[in-house]
């Protein structure tokens, strides 16, 4: 099976009706195929609307492990697939960091997500510390086991976004971006698209998906900006 490209935009805690709008908007404008964005939840409403028709798909950032209950201030995978949603990105390292989010519970809430049947984009990556440890692939290769002990990796989206590369500025190399690709594709089913996330920009996108391990990207900063991001989702010939 060919793999499938994608460039998904992680919006994170950004936006207002008005600068999603235009921005929405302006993504609709050019149409390109093989992207999405991941919007705060009470925006999901407003791009399930704006993109409707559109060949841009979706996604939510974040979803509780549980099917419902008492657990006030969470949403569940069942809420957001409702609304039509696709992508649910799972285990992204703001969680991990920030709020403590641990390899068991990235797993339970890609085990959600697919049992809503939507598509989970899990994040896996090493600090700089753990980089320089050389523990990257015991980090990353920790990380997906985890979810592969109790789930099938099929029909589901990796992305490896070294955690000292997000919202740093500072980007892994194409080639460190390659074999850390690399290693985890041997270890997801063939036809997995595997996406590089860390300060990707329109200026170093083409180098990094030009590798052959490198399907598309997980893009922050940049996708809140249309043009960056149309930039960037053309870089990955889509
Ligand atoms: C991210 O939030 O997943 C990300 C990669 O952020 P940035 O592109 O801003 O580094």
């Amino acid at each position: 099976m060919a793999r499938v490209r994608l460039v998904a935009g992680n919006w994170k805690m950004h936006g207002s009706r008005g600068s999603n709008a235009a921005l929405l908007d302006a993504l609709v404008k050019e149409n390109p195929p093989n992207c999405a964005v991941c919007v705060p939840f009470p925006y999901l409403a407003q791009a399930a609307e704006r993109l409707r028709g559109s060949r841009i798909a979706w996604g939510a950032q974040n979803v509780s492990e549980h099917a419902q209950g008492a657990y006030t201030g969470e949403v569940s995978a069942a809420m957001v697939a409702e609304f039509g949603c696709r992508y649910v990105i799972v285990g992204h390292s703001e969680r991990r960091q920030l709020y403590g989010e641990t390899d068991a519970q990235a797993a339970a809430k890609f085990a959600a997500v697919k049992a809503a049947g939507m598509t989970p984009i899990l994040c896996v990556g090493e600090t700089l510390q753990e980089r320089d440890a050389g523990k990257t692939e015991e980090v990353v290769g920790r990380q997906l086991g985890k979810v592969l002990e109790k789930n099938s990796f099929e029909n589901s989206i990796l992305a490896y976004e070294p955690v000292w590369a997000i919202g740093t500025g500072r980007t892994a190399t194409p080639e460190q971006a390659q074999a850390v690709h690399a290693f985890l594709r041997k270890r997801v089913p063939a036809g997995t698209p595997i996406l590089y996330g860390g300060s990707v920009k329109p200026q170093n996108a083409a180098a990094i998906f030009a590798m052959p391990d490198v399907d598309g990207g997980l893009i922050g900063g940049a996708s809140l900006v249309a043009g960056d991001f149309l930039d960037i989702v053309k870089a990955a010939g889509t």
